[in-house]
């Protein structure tokens, strides 16, 4: 089976999911070869395009080398300017490629001016046109190759993100048409945010053969005619490790867990869709990253969980993985105590991503989010007392904010500003399946058939437009807040924030 990672989303480490289900298959006695198209194709595309157009993009192009350089020099992430030149130089080469083909393209997204991954005629469309692609000559020529090493009869294309729908689609496309006999299968984030959309029916039959929700590795093995015996496997790195990521050194990605342990939180497809939670036992993943440190010597590991659990945070504590980590964690009881805060620390822990939502805490509370604000006043204090960086991801415009509460926050954020490394700020979409659909008034969001939000009449008045004002107007205004957002490193976000000092 061949397995691809398709083009476009942040080329800063390997996609996660391939190394685990290389695992699964050639542990069950199957070939299996793993491509991260989406480098590829990043790479190709930076190298291929000519032709300068104005001062910016003849430095962009002149300088290509040197700014790609940049990235994978560690020193360089400590001179911010320095850092964010080469980010901005790199990727005007990416947006003038993009815009001979209509495409607004950039090193975190892929968007066409003229077709929408949320309308599945216009993934159907990308399949039909699959040569006007931009990664066409790229795609189809390292389709051959592989395809010449060894004879697949499975393809599987592993799809997280929206921006890598239209392309998946092209190359999809491209197998129909050249290589017809070859199952094709399709599975990863969105498409099982896809399947769990009430009333779900294949617009795709006649291009994709399988869909797999979830987890890729029973549902893998069992068209191959294969039974899972071994539960969990060590993944498999070997054949990603030396493609040239943006980034200072190899990034592991590693998931302790699957879905999520707390699963209450009302505005989360993870409570929307009900995913399982999975934990690898704690031991397990404390030698597992022990032993991946060794063979890949990672500059850092990406702990992909939605929210590692406190005992598995307890073991890393126990045997340091022997490389720097981070992760996303929840605002709970065990951060609140410092010595282990301090202890985390000790075992390499860099950054934490906190999901804090909100300063206000009727807003927590009604969105079930189980957190307490003077919890997470001393969470943040021993964070970064201990040497912790944070990444703190606030949410606007859930239905029982408005501007007041909204304040409440900004004086939350002021306050604890020191404590706050970097911050997001997103605002509220409320998902398909959410059953607080059944308390608003919901009309459709995005046009089309596959969009996975729909809009709501805001109950108390706070639409999108009044959240996205205030943010500009106000809570981006104030001088302790726009410190903490200047810090945030363009288009790579939390991916490079580790690395920034
Ligand atoms: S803790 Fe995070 S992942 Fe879990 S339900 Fe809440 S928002 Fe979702």
């Amino acid at each position: 089976m061949l397995i691809i990672y398709p083009p476009l989303s942040k080329g800063c480490e390997p996609p996660a999911a391939l190394p685990y289900l290389s695992a699964a298959l050639t542990a069950h006695g199957h070939s299996c070869t793993i491509c991260d198209m989406n480098i590829e194709c990043l790479q190709h595309i930076l190298h291929s395009t000519e032709g300068a157009t104005d001062t910016w993009s003849s430095r962009a192009f002149k300088h290509l080398d040197n700014n790609l350089a940049t990235l994978q020099d560690l020193d360089n992430y400590h001179n911010f300017d320095r850092y964010g030149r080469a980010v901005a130089d790199i990727n005007r080469v990416l947006e003038i490629a993009g815009m001979r083909l209509n495409l607004q393209l950039s090193l975190a997204n892929y968007q066409d001016n003229e077709k929408s991954p949320l309308n599945s005629s216009d993934l159907r469309q990308a399949a039909k046109d699959f040569h006007a692609n931009i990664f066409f000559p790229y795609f189809s020529e390292k389709l051959e190759e592989l395809l010449q090493q060894e004879h697949h009869n499975h393809i599987g294309f592993s799809l997280s993100y929206l921006s890598q729908a239209l392309c998946a689609f092209a190359m999809i496309g491209y197998l129909r048409v050249h290589h017809p006999d070859i199952t094709i299968i399709l599975g990863g984030g969105l498409v099982t945010t896809w399947l769990s959309k009430p009333g779900w029916h294949t617009p795709f039959a006649d291009l994709v053969h399988h869909f797999v929700a979830g987890q890729g590795e029973k549902p893998l093995l069992r068209l191959l005619g294969t039974e899972q015996k071994m539960d969990h496997l060590r993944p498999s790195y070997a054949a990603l490790r030396d493609n040239p990521y943006l980034a200072p050194g190899f990034i592991l990605p590693y998931a302790t867990s699957t879905g999520c342990f707390w699963k209450k939180c009302n505005f989360c497809p993870e409570t929307s869709e009900n995913n399982p939670y999975r934990q690898v036992p704690p031991t397990t993943t404390a030698a597992d990253l022990m032993s991946l440190t060794k063979a890949t010597k990672p500059i850092l590991i990406h702990l992909l969980d939605n929210a590692i659990s406190p005992s598995t945070l307890r073991a890393l504590s126990e045997q340091p993985p022997g490389a720097p980590w981070y992760g996303f964690v929840r605002i709970d009881a065990h951060l609140a105590d410092r010595e282990f805060c301090r202890r985390l620390r000790a075992s390499g822990c860099v950054m934490l991503k906190l999901g804090l939502e909100s300063g206000d805490q009727k807003v927590l509370n009604s969105m079930n989010k189980g957190t307490d604000l003077r919890q997470a006043s001393k969470v943040l204090e021993n964070l970064h007392e201990a040497g912790i960086a944070t990444y703190v991801y606030l949410l606007f415009g859930t239905p029982s904010e408005t501007r007041k509460e909204a304040e409440r926050t900004r004086s939350f954020v002021e306050k604890h500003h020191q404590a706050i490394s970097f911050l997001n700020l997103a605002i509220f979409n409320l998902p398909i399946s959410s059953d607080e659909i059944a308390s608003l008034q919901v009309t459709d969001f995005y046009t089309g058939d596959l969009s996975m939000y729909r809009n709501f009449n805001h109950p108390l008045g706070w639409d999108r437009a009044e959240v996205r004002r205030y943010l500009h107007t106000t809570f981006k205004r104030s001088a302790k807040i726009a410190e903490i957002l200047r810090k945030d490193p363009p288009i790579f976000t939390s991916n490079h924030a580790p690395f920034m000092k």
